[in-house]
């Protein structure tokens, strides 16, 4: 007898499709001319969609071979929970990001961090656009609030889930992958970096700078350091 739930207990059949794809806020053609409507479509309703789907199944093998005991796939199953899992997480917050008519700059005190961790707006842009520009295959620029030092970095991350720092809260996300810009900007990515900074949703990433803030991994001289931030 194993421990912990059995297959067809509430417990265990209930938390097997936790993830779901939620709706944009807005129509897929409402971020043109920067995003077009089609790229939007299929990369909400594929892509995204299909990283939902696996997550789930994911985490349905989990539940089975708990159940039969059997861990021979566990490295496996585990690197693909961390891959569809930060897919779904990443796309959810890229959505959540965008706005149409967004862009400009942000205010209060994310302006404030922003100036205080990279020198000036100017100079977060410039990094952040390097970082997405530069990945070596697939993967994502995104700025995260680092709760050890209190202070925001970027992270240039591998596929979803590779080369990040731990405790690393993501608040801007930019999709590098070819499936992003490829059928609208063919070669020229640069041209789609530039692009998404006419669609920021600062108000977006303000609520989650405020959210990140408060975290506490409870190492008190972490709590301490971030306090005076
Ligand atoms: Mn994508």
């Amino acid at each position: 007898m194993g421990i912990g739930p059995t297959k067809g207990t509430a417990f265990g059949k209930e938390r097997t499709m936790p993830y779901i794809l939620p709706d944009l806020d807005y129509d897929y053609g409402a971020l043109e001319p920067h995003i077009s409507g089609q790229i939007m479509q299929l990369h909400h309703d594929k892509h995204h969609a299909t990283y939902v789907k696996k997550a789930n199944e994911t985490l349905e093998q989990l539940d089975e071979a708990r159940d039969k005991s059997d861990f021979t796939r566990i490295a496996g199953l585990e690197k693909a929970l961390a891959f569809n899992l930060s897919g779904h997480v990443l796309h959810s917050l890229f959505w959540r990001n965008l706005m149409p008519k967004g862009g400009g700059r942000p205010k209060g005190e994310l302006a404030q961090a922003l100036v205080r961790d990279f020198g000036s707006f100017e100079g977060f842009q410039k990094q952040i656009n390097e970082v997405s520009g530069t990945i070596m295959g697939s993967g994502w620029g995104a700025l995260v609030y680092e709760p050890m030092a209190g202070r925001l970095l970027t992270s240039q991350i591998y596929d979803h889930q590779s080369n990040l720092a731990q405790a690393g809260v993501p608040l801007l996300v930019i999709d590098a992958w070819e499936h992003a810009y490829y059928l609208q900007y063919k070669t020229e990515k640069a041209k789609f970096f530039e692009a998404v900074w006419n669609l920021w949703n600062w108000d977006d990433v303000s609520q989650r700078y405020a959210a990140a803030r408060k975290m506490n991994l409870l190492v008190p001289e972490t709590v301490e350091v971030a306090a005076k931030r």
